[in-house]
């Protein structure tokens, strides 16, 4: 995961910029009104914690007394922490604070030799080897982290060690070793005996493949794992057919296994039978569609599974195909605090970013490595075709809408595509709608609470259905005295539909009914106007513009006592005979 480069000043961006230059997609994270980066924040302490709470490595241009304050309530529960630097601003101090186990200290002596620093490395193992042996490169886990703190005891305390297996990361790294040692480092996917004089490190070397999934799917490769001797830690992914794509009972079992589930094609060979020995061969048949190295044993194992034990770590994404998938999120407004977080994390965990260029580029800050597919085109089924076509084939795809993907967007688009599309790999796709702040909600929130009562939203664009439609809703909509919020109001391919609706609204509204005016609400130059029915012109409103009619119970009243800026709502209650008055 890329760090978080925490600066509280300008005095620290021009440092920042140089550890930032070192991590593809890190961000430089900037105190609100006093530097400018990638990321603002409000609060230091607050937003310290929500990134270590996240995991996120922490680069922090300040004093390591302040980081230690802001992260100290979060240490008493040790779980894995992400590596946290404190640096000075000038670049003249590197010190890692926490993260021994998770590279902080790799991370030091990168930064310090870009900075041309001595990193300030106090971890005595570290410092005697030059590099931590409980943190194995990635492909790798600990067998036991209990075990390994005692083992470079041991070896710190003067006992020498020996390599089993293939450790090339440890070809570069001052050991004592002597091959007659009674220490030694084991690099093997077979678990741990117990012997304290063993330092087990596996190797993400074991692929199980199932054709069949069931609730005892995890319980059984668990099972089958240990009757071949093999340590969970070394499983790397567990294998479904492509056919099986999106059954629930797979996920839960590689979720369960904490493991990547991928998929293989395999034809026809892999339907459904009862006999055990049946369901091995197909598991088999799964492995057998992998291109797992040539020397790769595989084994059919207990309970119609089948494992494989390559001879170095498995990068998991050659491996077959994963599930795509499709997000369907809104931006909200456009400011990023009206972005939820579940939003913003669908955005970041996307490989594709699909949308109308504005809003892909309102997405931003997006990674080096994340695929925009911008388009001016207004045909949003073409879209939603080419953003399935994109997920099906593996991709995580964020398709992005402004304000809710539900609220005329694009989450109906991408619903219609997916219904009429007979394409089994589309409908295997994992799809998700992930809700937004919609214009009409950031308007009202502006002005007061125009919708503070039943109120209805209504897109005046009639480029989707006929006009005479738009009228008859325009109608019922004001007739029933239903505050009404108008998206779409006017545009130029659409000169007189706008007058023409605020006729039918006259018609049963009365002219002093109160009229708000949102014009790019939470963009830069928003502007906020109330008005009135009987006031109300065309050529105030244009496409960027939501239109919220109150209804007959709607009111106003001056903020804070004085000056023009009136807060505009409706009350919860209605005291009205049913409210028209025409
Ligand atoms: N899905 C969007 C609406 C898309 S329709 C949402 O939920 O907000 C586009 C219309 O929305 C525009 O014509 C305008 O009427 C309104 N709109 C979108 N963003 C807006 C903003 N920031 N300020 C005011 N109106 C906006």
């Amino acid at each position: 995961m890329p760090p978080a480069i925490v600066v509280l000043g300008p005095g620290a961006l021009a440092t920042a910029q140089r550890v930032k230059a070192l991590y593809e997609g890190a961000q430089i994270h900037a105190l609100q009104e006093r530097a400018h980066g990638d990321v603002a924040f409000g609060g230091l302490s607050d937003h310290l914690r929500e990134l270590y709470r996240r995991g996120t490595p922490i680069v922090a241009l300040c004093a390591a007394g302040i980081v230690i304050r802001c992260l100290a309530p979060l240490l008493a529960s040790k779980g894995v922490e992400p590596p946290v630097l404190a640096l000075a601003e000038d670049g003249s101090a590197v010190v890692p604070l926490l993260g021994g186990l998770t590279g902080v200290n790799v991370m030091a002596r990168e930064i310090g030799a870009a900075l041309q620093t001595a990193p300030a490395i106090t971890t005595s193992g570290e410092l005697r080897f030059g590099t931590c042996l409980l943190n194995p490169p990635e492909g790798y886990a600990l067998a036991s982290l209990a075990q390994g703190k005692r083992f470079v005891s041991d070896l710190l305390a003067g006992e020498a060690t020996r390599i089993e297996g293939a450790a090339p990361w440890l070809d570069t790294v001052n050991l004592p070793r002597d091959p007659e040692a009674r220490h030694a480092i084991r690099v093997s996917p077979h678990a741990w005996d117990g012997n304290p004089e063993h330092l087990v490190i596996h190797p993400r070397s074991v692929v199980a493949a199932a054709s069949e999934a069931h609730a005892l799917l995890a319980e059984h490769v668990r099972e089958a794992l240990s009757a071949n001797g093999i340590a969970q830690e070394a499983l790397a992914a567990l294998v479904a057919p492509a056919a099986r794509m999106g059954d629930a009972a797979f996920e839960r079992a590689a979720h369960a296994l904490d493991v990547p589930l991928r998929f293989a094609e395999t034809g026809d060979s892999t339907l459904a039978t009862d006999a055990d020995a049946a369901r091995a061969g197909n598991a088999t048949a799964l492995l057998d569609a992998l291109a797992l190295p040539a020397s790769a044993p595989r084994q059919a194992a207990e309970h119609g599974l089948a494992l494989c034990v390559a001879r170095e770590p498995i990068d998991t994404h050659t491996l077959g195909a994963a599930r795509g998938k499709l997000t369907v999120l809104g931006l909200g407004p456009g400011r990023a605090d009206l972005l939820t977080p579940m939003a913003r994390a669908a955005l970041d965990e996307a490989t594709d970013i699909v949308g109308y260029a504005t809003y892909v580029e309102m997405a931003g800050p997006l990674h080096p490595g994340q695929v925009r597919h911008a388009t001016d085109n207004r045909e949003e089924l073409q879209r939603a075709r080419h953003a399935f076509e994109l997920a099906s084939a593996g991709r995580r795809v964020a398709v992005v809408s402004s304000g809710d993907p539900g609220v005329f967007a694009m989450a109906a688009a991408v619903l219609e595509a997916l219904e009429s599309s007979d394409e089994p790999r589309w409908h295997r796709v994992e799809l998700a709608i992930v809700p937004g702040v919609s214009a009409a909600l950031a308007t009202a929130a502006r002005v007061g609470a125009p919708l503070g009562h039943d109120f209805c939203m209504l897109s005046l664009s009639d480029n989707l259905k006929p006009w005479s439609v738009i009228e008859q809703r325009l109608r019922h909509a004001a007739r029933a005295d239903l505050v009404m919020a108008f998206y779409n109001p006017i545009s130029r391919a659409r000169p007189w539909q706008l007058d023409r609706a605020l006729e039918i609204v006259r018609e049963a509204r009365a002219p002093g009914t109160r009229v708000v005016l949102g014009r790019d609400v939470g963009r830069p130059g928003e502007t906020l106007r109330t008005t009135t029915l009987g006031e109300l012109t065309s050529p105030e409103v244009d496409m960027r513009t939501m239109v919220i009619v109150g209804s007959s119970a709607t009111r106003g009243f001056p903020r804070g006592g004085s000056g023009e800026e009136e807060w505009i709502y409706t009350p919860r209650w209605y005291a009205h005979d049913g409210g028209a008055s025409g």
